[in-house]
């Protein structure tokens, strides 16, 4: 007989405490008239110390964070901009919004994280952006991308969504790009319930965002005069309630992921044909998401994997998959699909599965998913 978990673990998680719902209720009774913006004003200063750039600026969502980040630029209409081929759609879709072109390119099959030498290989006199992800808490080549993005003049926008809490060289993921977007989704590493940050150290690009925002207005501004025809994207004060206590027990949660992560390495760690997550001396991982790929020894693909574990009551997501493959990107004009992906990144979008990485999952639960996935594979095999 099959052994599983009693109720369905599910695959990721809110560490929700008692000083999370006491500052959303003060939000409620208190962030009204003059008082509207303190909290997020608070949280955005918080935000800003902790990744170390000079500005954050609190959105309803990542999503809203990069169209902002691409928008401030002034990137639009016959401009480029090269994306990995391999994340989450909302790194790519805001390209679109502006009316400029995603264009695609491998990851490293590794790091998970855009591949330097495809994006070196893309530009074109069109390109003015390069969009990195840390994917799952890993961190991309921030020295390789820089140097590329200097030499051709090209803006770095980086995706952090997912690593809040990582390092490259000692500095904090989301201060390695020209700008950066992070997202407080449920499920990720700290959580508004949705909700998203844009940070950057130009005041000049700052200054654009707060108008860009707020339907071109000046900050502040009180007499309904709008400079330009922009958006309305700011994030309601419960929210930022909510993400001042996720950033006071911030290194708590970092803290947290990577005690799941060694839970996880100390029993997946040693499985021959199984690689997890890559963590580089130079990086810190915050893994958002703990993540395993069987080789193809194996002979399972993600979603088959992912079945047996449900089978098992074990929630799981399958890794991203390659973005222009998708029915979204088909027939869009301009979007490169003769990209190089190389088998062993082909391996990781077919074999690829996320694990429970929310703050439910205690060492009991990691080890039984963790036997549980080990008898997957051997009956695989
Ligand atoms: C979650 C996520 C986003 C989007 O975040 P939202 O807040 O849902 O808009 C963007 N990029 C990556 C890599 C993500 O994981």
């Amino acid at each position: 007989m099959l052994i599983k978990a009693e109720e369905m673990i599910p695959v990721a998680g809110p560490s929700i405490t008692d000083k999370e719902v006491a500052y959303a209720a003060d939000a409620a009774r208190n962030a009204w008239f003059s008082d509207h913006y303190r909290f997020n004003s608070k949280f955005e200063t918080m935000f800003a110390a902790y990744i170390g750039v000079a500005y954050a600026a609190s959105v309803p969502h990542c999503t809203a964070a990069l169209h902002l980040a691409l928008a401030a630029y002034g990137i639009g209409p016959g401009d480029q901009v090269i994306a990995p081929d391999v994340t989450w759609i909302a790194s790519v879709a805001p390209i679109t919004y502006v009316g400029a072109v995603p264009v695609f390119v491998d990851i490293d099959p590794v790091t998970w994280c855009i591949n330097p030498d495809q994006v070196e290989a893309a530009i074109t006199p069109k390109t003015r952006a390069i969009i990195a992800v840390d994917l799952y808490g890993s961190m991309a080549n921030w020295n390789r991308l820089r140097e590329i993005a200097d030499r051709h003049n090209l803006i770095l926008i980086e995706d952090a969504a997912e690593a809040i809490g990582s390092t490259y060289n000692g500095q904090r993921a989301g201060s390695l790009g020209d700008i950066s977007a992070f997202s407080f989704h449920a499920s990720k590493t700290i959580t508004t319930g949705e909700g998203g940050m844009v940070c950057t150290n130009d005041p000049e690009i700052y200054a654009r965002i707060q108008s860009l925002r707020d339907h071109g207005r000046a900050p502040g501004d009180r007499f309904f005069q709008n400079n330009e025809i922009a958006f309305k994207y700011k994030m309601s004060a419960m929210q930022a309630a909510i993400g001042i206590a996720q950033m006071e027990r911030i290194d708590e949660l970092v803290v947290r992921k990577r005690q799941l992560f060694q839970w996880y390495r100390d029993s997946l760690g040693d499985v021959p044909g199984l690689s997890l997550n890559f963590e580089p001396d130079n990086v810190k991982n915050s893994y958002w998401m703990v993540t395993v790929v069987p080789n193809e020894h194996y002979n399972i693909d993600k979603y088959e994997l992912q079945e047996k574990l449900r089978d098992r009551n074990i929630d799981s997501r399958p890794f991203f998959s390659s973005l222009s493959s998708l029915k979204a990107f088909e027939n869009r004009p301009g979007i490169r699909k003769n990209i190089k992906v190389s088998d062993k990144s082909q391996t990781v979008t077919r074999n690829g599965v996320n694990l429970p990485s929310g703050y439910q999952v205690d060492k009991n639960m990691a080890n039984f998913i963790s036997s549980a996935l080990i008898e997957i594979l051997q009956g695989s095999r």
